[in-house]
């Protein structure tokens, strides 16, 4: 059945080898972000196998589809958790990432009542925006998680490039070790573990500026794409052929390139422009906006260019191909990390792994 989406099991094993590799060099460990799989059991595996030892997930469903394929934890639930599901965090999650006080005395006294303890890392917010204490915060607010029997304070973290697009630096990188040593020197215990980002700070192993103090960072996208969105970047020691979509063309026609008739918003209310190129030779794919995110198809015959696509349909331009494409002919695709996001979480689109 098309639309699918090919797996290549030995690409993602091999790209998280190598960031596992990598990450030794300077004494990091590497948590396997399965989270734009939706969860998939391959993946993980694939990280496994490569020597990963935590998941990484952002949402509690995943790693119950995770631990229902047999795909054994520890896991680290990336997304601060909502109040509603801390009996379940508690109970299936062993790192947990917070960013109030409140969330770790209520997981404490959840987890006296599950009779389970989990540990807990502390988010700051060193300009990107998304969640965590504010930098100039953090030590005060930080200092202020009690010692617990149940919730165990294990480190801080940060994240970058996820609303602001800021990107880590030697600079931010050593607020964050600033911040680690004046907690430690307020509570009167050791902060064991210092999670320094995403894939983005992959660049500061690669040119070797990472300080000594940061000891783990959580990576999905490097594994299962070889990219690196926030930087904009193919990792060129990665490979980007893990992951190929493949959709069937259902209608292959000469058209004008410009709307005929007066013109209002397309179905999802916006307005694009559209270029007089003269009359062009078009392919309709059967997959759409419920399926991926036609600005992140990457289409294999560099010739082609996707003009745009609704719920169920996706325009490509075919006109300057050296291929002659037919009704029912497949193409392919690589994909940015939105239109991976998508794809995995579509029912329509197969997944087949290799
Ligand atoms: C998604 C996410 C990651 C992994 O990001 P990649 O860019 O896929 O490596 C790490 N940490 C948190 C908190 C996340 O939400």
């Amino acid at each position: 059945m098309y639309p699918r989406l090919v797996i290549n099991r030995k690409k993602v094993e091999e790209n998280a080898r190598k960031v596992v590799e990598i990450g030794k060099k300077f004494g990091i460990e590497i948590v396997g972000v399965t989270k734009v799989s939706l969860g998939d059991p391959n993946v993980a595996e694939c990280m496994k196998k490569a020597g990963i030892e935590v998941l990484g997930e952002s949402r509690i469903q995943n790693i119950k589809r995770l631990l229902k394929e047999g795909i054994e934890g520890p896991f680290m639930l990336l997304r601060i958790p909502m109040i509603s599901e801390l009996k379940e965090v508690v109970r299936l999650v062993d790192y947990v990432l917070v960013s109030e006080n409140s969330v770790v005395n209520e997981l404490d006294e959840v987890a006296e009542l599950v009779g389970r303890t989990v540990n807990v890392i502390y988010m700051v917010d060193l300009g990107d925006l998304r969640e965590g204490v504010w930098y100039e915060e953090a030590v005060n607010e930080i200092s202020k998680v009690m010692h617990k029997k149940n919730a165990n304070l294990i480190g801080i973290g940060t994240n970058f490039g996820c609303y602001g697009g800021v990107l880590p630096t030697v600079d931010n990188m050593k607020k964050l070790v600033e911040i680690k040593e004046a907690v430690e020197k307020k509570i009167k215990r050791r902060i064991e573990i210092v999670s320094g980002g995403s894939t983005v700070t992959l660049k500061l192993l690669e040119n070797g500026t990472i300080p000594d103090a940061i000891n783990q960072l959580r990576i999905g996208e490097a594994i299962v794409l070889g990219t690196d969105a926030t930087g904009g970047r193919k990792i060129p020691w990665l490979s980007d052929a893990t992951v190929i979509l493949e959709a069937e063309v259902v209608e292959v026609k000469t058209k004008p390139s410009v709307p005929v008739g007066e013109t209002g918003f397309d179905a999802f209310g916006r307005k694009k422009h559209f270029e007089d190129k003269g009359w062009r030779r078009r392919a309709i794919l059967a997959i759409g906006e419920q399926d991926i995110d036609p600005i992140g198809l990457h289409p294999i015959d560099e010739k082609l260019e996707v003009l745009h696509a609704s719920s169920d349909h996706t325009i490509v331009d075919i006109t300057e191909s050296d291929n002659d494409y037919k009704l029912g002919d497949i193409m392919k695709f690589k994909l940015s990390y939105g239109a991976l996001l998508r794809a995995m979480t579509s029912p329509h689109v197969e997944k087949i792994y290799v």
